[in-house]
């Protein structure tokens, strides 16, 4: 038995000082601990947060640089205890998307669980999804862009339906595909091929336009993922006030960054080529408003690791360059570091990057949450050192970081994934992730 003494536990509802004691590898006792015998580690000074879920990813996608050992190496380094990647369908049926992904995500080194992605209503998708729910899969993700990606309209609808039926819970890309294609046209047409044209020819009307097309066809939970202008926030929020059932993602790059990183040089501005693109700053300020106000629910990667050097190499135009930018480390810190500067706190942000996400898919409170019988995914944070993010600090392969030069105020001293020390002061001490079953019914979200 290992006792953690003298830290202070943060749970989404607030901060707690007390003593927490791991058995194996779950959660023994919390408060006031004597334990003769069990291994005593002094944290004081220190802040415990249960491991951050990253629900959000994109590893070992053929074009980026990472896979499922490397990429979430990089997680846990960075406080990720857990992932929920995006497994998505090719040429075969879902059920083989989701072996194809069992098998990439056994050199896995946090916890994992996946999203099944289908890009086609094949006759037996039904069937698919009552077998991929037996095993523990109950969340989705459907495209409103990417030809190769998207739905025909009837496939669409039907499927909602169908996922409506499981009781799947629903991730969304939205951007309407089609006014996309027609303003890259247009752009192309007159001769615009710099990076910024990635972002004029997605405008934010794109976003909201999709939301109101999902949501006059949508039956059962909806979540707009990676949500990023003021446009689609206002559409979450307003249909939410109508009753629907539906939360909202968003991602550090649409909190943190802005447009003008794609208005200079063609090598710097492709770092910052991702869908939905990069707003202008009063959109980052509208998404920090939906997170104070509760529109916004929970905050993910979207990591897709894409070189700097695969988007520049080759260049032609805005539209032929690989969308994705690496995430998957930096998220746990710098949120920490800005949810604190904002005064929103270390509980709220507790509650966007680990609690709801773990509520929403069917994983609480084995995980998400500092409690006797949970996981014993645990962050040591040390809330004074000062330091900057800089790529080779970087574990995740790759050769840039979106936040190269951000100073951030805290920082990762520890990681235990389910009561074993995977991380200690920067170094990783080797650890295996294991696939998590989700537990989601109608009525737990
Ligand atoms: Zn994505």
């Amino acid at each position: 038995m290992k006792l953690l003494r003298g830290g202070r536990l943060v749970r989404s509802d607030g901060i707690e000082p007390a003593d927490l004691l791991m058995e194996g590898e779950t959660i023994k006792a919390i408060g006031k601990i004597d334990q003769p015998g069990a291994e005593v580690i002094d944290v004081s000074g220190k802040l415990i947060f249960p491991g951050f879920i990253d629900p959000h990813t994109h590893l070992e996608m053929s074009g980026g640089c990472d896979d499922f050992h490397t990429a979430t190496k990089g997680a846990i380094m960075g406080g990720t205890t857990m992932v929920i990647d995006y497994a998505t369908q090719s040429s075969g049926g879902l059920v083989e998307a989701f072996h194809l992904w069992q098998a990439m995500a056994q050199k896995s080194c946090c916890d994992y669980l996946f999203h099944m992605s289908p890009i086609r209503k094949d006759k037996q998708l039904a069937e698919e999804m009552f077998w991929l729910q037996e095993r523990g899969i109950s969340s989705y993700k459907l495209y409103l862009a990417y030809d190769d990606l998207r739905m025909n309209e009837t496939d669409f609808v039907e499927t909602l339906k169908a996922l409506d039926v499981i009781g799947a819970f629903v991730g969304v890309h939205c951007e309407d595909g089609d006014r996309i294609k027609q303003l890259q046209q247009e752009a192309l047409e007159r001769g615009e091929i710099e990076p910024l044209s990635h972002a004029l020819t997605r405008p934010p009307e794109t976003e909201s336009r999709a939301i109101d097309y999902l949501m006059n066809r949508a039956e059962g939970c909806i979540n707009i993922v990676h949500l990023s202008s003021k446009d689609g926030l206002e559409r979450v929020r307003y249909y939410k006030q109508q009753g629907k059932d539906i939360v909202a993602e968003t991602c550090p790059q649409y909190l943190l960054l802005d447009r003008s990183l794609l208005d200079q040089s063609r090598e710097e501005a492709v770092k910052f080529i991702f869908s939905p693109p990069l707003r202008t700053a009063d959109h980052r300020d509208a998404l920090w408003q939906g997170i104070a106000d509760g529109v916004i629910t929970t905050i993910a990667t979207d990591h897709c690791n894409c070189s700097q050097a695969s988007k520049i190499n080759n260049y032609t135009d805005f539209s032929r360059v690989l969308n994705g930018i690496p995430g998957v480390e930096t998220r746990v810190h710098l949120m920490l570091s800005e949810f604190d500067k904002r005064g929103l706190g270390y509980a709220k942000a507790v509650e966007l990057l680990s609690t709801a996400v773990a509520k929403q898919y069917g994983l609480y409170p084995q995980k998400g949450e500092l409690a006797v019988g949970s996981d014993a995914d645990l962050v040591i944070y040390d809330p004074t050192v000062e330091w900057t993010i800089k790529q080779e600090l970087m574990s995740t392969p790759g050769d840039y970081t979106p936040y190269e030069g951000w100073n951030i105020t805290g920082k990762i001293a520890q990681v235990y994934l389910r009561g074993q020390l995977a991380v200690d002061n920067e170094k990783w001490l080797g650890s295996l992730g294991r696939f998590q079953t989700a537990r989601r019914t109608h009525d737990n979200s």
